[in-house]
């Protein structure tokens, strides 16, 4: 019979890896694992565990096994259909939330949601403001209105090619996105996680600027006087970024710095 200390040995994993996927089959805390470590398991929990470590040496991200990944403290269900929400993207949501306060706003725009990550945390931050999102992709769209839904998170939701996916009429006090920003050529798109996540959802198939070049000049048409636009994108993308916020006619061009240390979200303001 193995225990949970026999089945962390054999799974050939870092333990904390090792000890998440066994909180995930057993579908107890860590504090059980702790009390328990010595225990015999089932041979279904033993089988069900030891397939996900083949699967998880094998490269597949610790989200997909679990189904969830955390961010700002929500849980969020995640799966193939979407990017997995990255601690990053953290600094996209303290800047929106910045943005909502200095604008006043009463409506937000998430461009390109994914899992929801953004536009939820935001949602649940501030639950005065109207907030929206969009996504290309119907099946990420399925997956942000299961999170929403679970986390109890007001949003409207829009399918569609960036603003192509709205009601012409609309406007909003502040858009943030976190597009597909890594160029096609980029090498981290064969290495770790990203080898598994949906390619539209991390790269334009070209330089990498393609789809930030269109948040851009379509937000001139759909912010409200006064209103900003904040953008996540690559550590090597901040000039060009701000270049074309001001090509565009924005002001207070800012650009932001992730835990990491690296320029990691752009934005400014638009009269
Ligand atoms: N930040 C992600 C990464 O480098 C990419 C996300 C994106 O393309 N929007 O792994």
């Amino acid at each position: 019979m193995q225990t949970v200390q026999t089945l962390l040995q054999m799974s050939g994993l870092p333990r904390l890896e090792g000890r998440m996927l066994l909180e995930f089959v057993l579908k107890q805390p860590r504090s059980w694992l702790l009390a328990h470590d010595t225990d015999p398991l089932s041979p279904e929990v033993t089988a069900a565990f030891l397939s996900l470590a083949a699967k998880r040496r094998q490269g597949h991200p610790m989200a997909h096994l679990v189904g969830q990944r955390e961010f700002r403290g929500h849980m969020l269900q995640v799966s193939s259909d979407v990017l997995i929400p990255r601690p990053d993207t953290e600094l996209l949501v303290e800047l929106g939330l910045v943005a909502v306060e200095v604008v006043q706003a009463s409506s937000l725009l998430d461009l390109g949601t994914g899992s929801g990550a953004i536009a939820i945390s935001i949602a649940l931050a501030r639950p005065n403001v109207r907030v929206t999102a969009t996504d290309f992709s119907a099946d990420a769209l399925a997956i942000a209105q299961a999170n929403a839904m679970t986390l109890g998170a007001k949003i409207q939701w829009w399918q569609g090619d960036w603003y192509e996916a709205l009601p012409p009429e609309g406007r909003f006090d502040v858009i943030v996105s976190n597009p597909p920003y890594i160029a096609s050529n980029d090498e981290h798109l064969l290495q770790g996680d990203l080898r598994f996540e949906p390619r539209h959802a991390l790269t334009d198939d070209g330089d990498g600027l393609s789809h930030i070049k269109t948040i851009i000049s379509g937000a001139v048409q759909y912010l409200t006087s006064g209103g900003q636009l904040w953008l996540e994108h690559g550590y090597e993308q901040a000039s060009t970024v701000q270049d074309l916020l001001g090509l565009a006619g924005f002001d207070a061009i800012k650009t932001h710095h992730d835990l990491a240390g690296q320029p990691r979200v752009t934005g400014g303001c638009l009269y």
